[in-house]
């Protein structure tokens, strides 16, 4: 396998880089002036028409980096026009495929690209519609794909020219594995792949070998330098004070965006209840909510309507949110792997929570801050994690007299959420339709069942 490093060429412009005109247009009108350095350097092998291995996270300008090139070799296949199915863009997140989606949509925008999504959530009729157009490029998550493959009338891949594996470890997760092979199994040899993953695990070089022919492989995240912009400290909290401590935290950093990581799907919905009880702007994103609902609390978070995003690593990963002050790790997952990926990444700078875009922060000259809150009962992962990262990180320096001012108001908010919540599930069991106050309209989330937190 050829290894590219960033210390060969000193490309700067999309033009330089083979682009064609149509799409450097479309580029700038996106405000893409110059190329990313994953772009860079991976654009030239795509055109060239290698196969690809790129290490790169969201936040990095990859979707640009395999889009690009795709678009331009439809754009030089004679049979543009009636080119279907020239492109599939595998994602494990439904967010994910939405979001690659819409940079396809924007820079195909002028050529009359036609792009469909297929993930789940979404009625499966609807998407044979889209399919009917013939789009020439599809984005799914490996189950709804196979689903169509499968029970869509008249559909295939055959014609497909392009396989993008994106955030291939987690597509490698047991809920795809299988999913993948079947794909794998029903779409052309012939074809070029590009695979991109946060990490380079045992079963990415795996699938690596098992579809990819000789492929580049392009490191762009190790390269960044960006870990030291970022501030990561931990916080010792006694269990019962959690959320005051959180309080404290948010309102200390007043004004500045948040996103708070949380073990459980309930947790993300009742903290966002208690921190809007206090008059915080939060909106839980988490998988219990319907897909409209989470596009529509993303968004809200995005356009800055709402400031802290609480949310499950699982609903987060992958998306796109431009700038983040501050990541809390309002738990320390239980679970080894999901621990070694957030952490490990956190500390590599490619943040598994890829939502601090360090890079940005950066330029816009703030620094991220990314705080792990840690209770007696989380101490022996908490110190796995820094085993695993090498380092022990500096304490957060809370004022706990401050802290605990808060300790009235957030018992407060807390039964008023739990009254909420429970008037909220009573409603429903009878039948009761929306009111104004209703928690699920106000927090834009389906409530299962109110959890005491710890
Ligand atoms: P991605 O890593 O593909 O999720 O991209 C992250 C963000 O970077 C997206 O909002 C893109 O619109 C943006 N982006 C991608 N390429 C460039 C570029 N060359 N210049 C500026 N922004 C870019």
């Amino acid at each position: 396998m050829e290894t590219m490093t960033e210390e060969k060429e000193e490309v700067k412009s999309f033009k330089d880089l083979g682009i064609c005109d149509q799409l450097i247009e479309a580029c700038d009108n996106l405000g893409w002036r110059n190329p990313t350095k994953i772009q860079l350097e991976a654009m030239p092998h795509a055109l060239e028409g290698k196969d690809l291995i790129g290490l790169a996270q969201t936040g990095s300008g990859k979707t640009g980096a395999f889009a690009l090139p795709i678009l331009q070799a439809l754009l030089e296949s004679s049979q543009k026009s009636v080119q279907p199915f020239f492109a599939c863009v595998l994602s494990p997140t439904r967010e994910l495929a939405i979001q690659i989606a819409e940079q396809f949509e924007a820079l195909g925008s002028g050529i009359g690209l036609r792009c469909g999504v297929l993930v789940g959530g979404v009625d499966m009729v609807q998407q044979s519609l889209i399919l009917a157009k013939r789009p020439h490029i599809v984005v799914a998550t490996p189950g709804r794909l196979l689903d169509h493959l499968t029970n869509t009338k008249g559909f295939s891949l055959r014609t497909l020219k392009y396989l993008v594996l994106d955030e291939a470890d987690r597509l490698l997760n047991e809920e795809f594995e299988k999913s993948l092979d079947e794909i794998l199994n029903v779409i052309p040899r012939d074809r070029k792949t590009y695979l991109f993953s946060a990490t380079m695990t045992k079963k990415v070089k795996k699938l690596q070998r098992a579809c990819l022919r000789n492929p580049v492989k392009i490191e762009a995240a190790s390269k960044y330098s960006t870990v030291d912009t970022l501030k990561q400290q931990y916080l010792f909290v006694p269990s019962k004070h959690k959320d005051c401590y959180l309080v404290y935290l948010l309102t200390e950093m007043s004004g500045s965006t948040a996103m708070v990581f949380t073990r459980t799907c309930d947790a993300t919905s009742f903290l966002a209840l208690v921190l809007r009880n206090l008059g915080l702007r939060a909106i839980p994103i988490n998988g219990h909510m319907s897909q409209p609902k989470r596009l529509g609390a993303l968004n809200k978070f995005k356009a800055g309507e709402c400031n802290v995003l609480i949310c499950t690593d699982v609903a987060s990963r992958g998306l796109d949110i431009p700038s983040v002050d501050m990541v809390i790790n309002y738990d320390i997952p239980s679970n080894s792997k999901v621990r070694s990926t957030i952490f490990v990444g956190i500390h590599a700078g490619i943040l598994s929570v890829p939502c601090l875009d360090l890079g940005r922060t950066a330029r816009a000259g703030r620094s991220g801050v990314a705080i792990s809150l840690v209770n007696q009962y989380e101490l022996e992962w908490y110190l796995q994690i820094e085993n695993l990262i090498g380092k022990k990180l500096p304490e957060f320096p809370a004022q706990e007299e401050e802290v605990l001012l808060l300790l009235d108001p957030v018992i407060d908010a807390k039964r008023i959420s739990h009254a909420k919540l429970k008037e909220s599930g009573v409603k429903k069991r009878r039948g009761g339709d929306d009111d104004e106050d209703d928690v699920e309209k106000y927090l834009g989330f389906k409530h299962k069942k109110s959890k005491k937190m710890g």
